[in-house]
């Protein structure tokens, strides 16, 4: 008698993601989607027209392994303009398939079986799974008041075990962002504790009212012991595309480079040839904070006469609104009720927390064009 053996289940929790379910159940309610963050406006037909030209002129092999050279150094000078430091684009930027790769790789560079990852909640979804596959432990600490990180409930939870902590800005879904004093806390605690930083930093250029990014790279003492991981999707209004990079220190980017060379391999070529030549058109990224402030602006104008009380954001896609006023439903059966009874999809918070904790809030994503933005809010202040 032939055994069929077990599937195991490494992610038994785990279902089908809130973005797919938000964004399946506004596809078939034909509701207005502020859930899954992506842009509904065309992005840049310069970009577009020079990947066709990448892909005619046959550059559609392999890349090298850790990205096209050029699109490295391009990155390179790009990270010196804004950050004040340049990575080796040799030993220390490697291209990758989204962000979230590069975070899921760093994590995967570093954790053994037993070892412990700070995670701040709401967090976006892929940490916790991420850290769970590896056989690691996610030590969940929540952000307090206004979505900030509380430095001396972290100084409790560091243990022996403790390996790296997972540092977020601009903050998914919460939009917050970090401060001085927050670099200062963190430079604080790799002093006294050996610990690896993975730093998200995929919304860097999504920041607003002139408050500047405080990438980590720009701090020599986080940078040598931070994988910082970006997104071109989030830059160039591509989500679609799924690429991005991680920068690092030679001595974490080699081994890095070993688990990412027996997964993916190499990038998809004719997009980093185009993003090599586009990054050269540095207004494409400089105006991209004031651009998107302005949605910012004009979607929270629009619900001004909602019942819906919006909370503070400082930069990403997102903005977080209390729903209290309308109905004491938990957050995600407002999410569907909202959907479906008044044709706007939104992320409910709790998917961002491992216990599914109701918050009371959900995400908005203003991302979108005018038209969208407006559509919305007219539905939304008949709630
Ligand atoms: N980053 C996007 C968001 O937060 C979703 C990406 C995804 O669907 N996995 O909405």
């Amino acid at each position: 008698m032939t055994v069929i053996p077990e599937v195991p289940d490494k992610l038994p929790f785990a279902g089908t993601t809130i973005f797919t379910t938000m964004s399946a159940l506004a596809a078939e309610t034909g509701a207005v989607n502020l859930g899954q963050g992506f842009p509904d406006f065309p992005m840049s037909a310069a970009l577009s027209d020079l990947v066709a030209d990448a892909m005619r002129a046959q550059y559609n092999q392999y890349a090298p392994m850790a990205g096209w050279l050029p699109l490295r150094e391009a990155i390179a000078t790009k990270i010196e303009l804004l950050y004040g430091c340049r990575p080796d684009p040799v030993t220390d930027i490697t291209v990758t398939p989204g962000g979230t790769y590069a975070i899921y790789t760093a994590l995967t560079t570093l954790l053994q079986p037993g070892d412990e990852v700070i995670v701040f909640e709401p967090a976006y979804d892929s940490y916790v799974p991420n850290i769970i596959v590896n056989g690691a432990r996610p030590v969940l600490i929540p952000l307090t008041g206004e979505f900030r990180i509380p430095w001396s409930e972290v100084e409790r939870q560091v243990t022996s075990r403790t390996r790296a902590i997972v540092i977020n800005s601009p903050h998914n879904p919460t939009g917050s962002v970090l401060h001085p004093d927050d670099i200062e806390a963190l430079t604080a605690l790799i002093h006294k504790h050996p610990l690896f930083i993975i730093s998200d930093e995929v919304y860097e250029h999504l920041v607003f009212d002139g408050i500047p990014h405080l990438s980590l790279l720009r701090y020599p003492a986080l940078r040598e012991r931070a994988f910082v991981c970006f997104s071109f999707g989030k830059t160039y209004h591509c989500t679609g595309w799924k690429i991005g990079y991680a920068v690092a220190p030679e001595k974490m980017t080699t081994p890095f480079r070993k688990i990412h060379q027996y997964n993916c391999f190499s990038c998809h070529t004719p997009v980093q040839v185009a993003l090599a030549q586009y990054l050269e058109t540095r207004d494409a990224y400089l105006q991209l904070g004031a651009f998107m402030q302005q949605k910012r602006d004009y979607f929270i104008s629009l619900l001004q006469s909602s019942r819906f009380d919006l909370l503070p954001s400082s930069g990403s896609y997102f903005v977080c609104a209390r729903y209290n006023k309308i109905s004491e439903l938990d957050d995600a059966a407002f999410a569907t009720w909202l959907t479906r009874r008044h044709g706007v999809a939104t992320i409910p918070l709790s998917a961002f927390y491992q216990q599914k904790t109701d918050s009371g809030l959900i995400r908005f994503c203003f991302a979108k064009k005018e038209s969208t933005l407006e559509k919305a809010a007219r539905q939304l202040c008949a709630v």
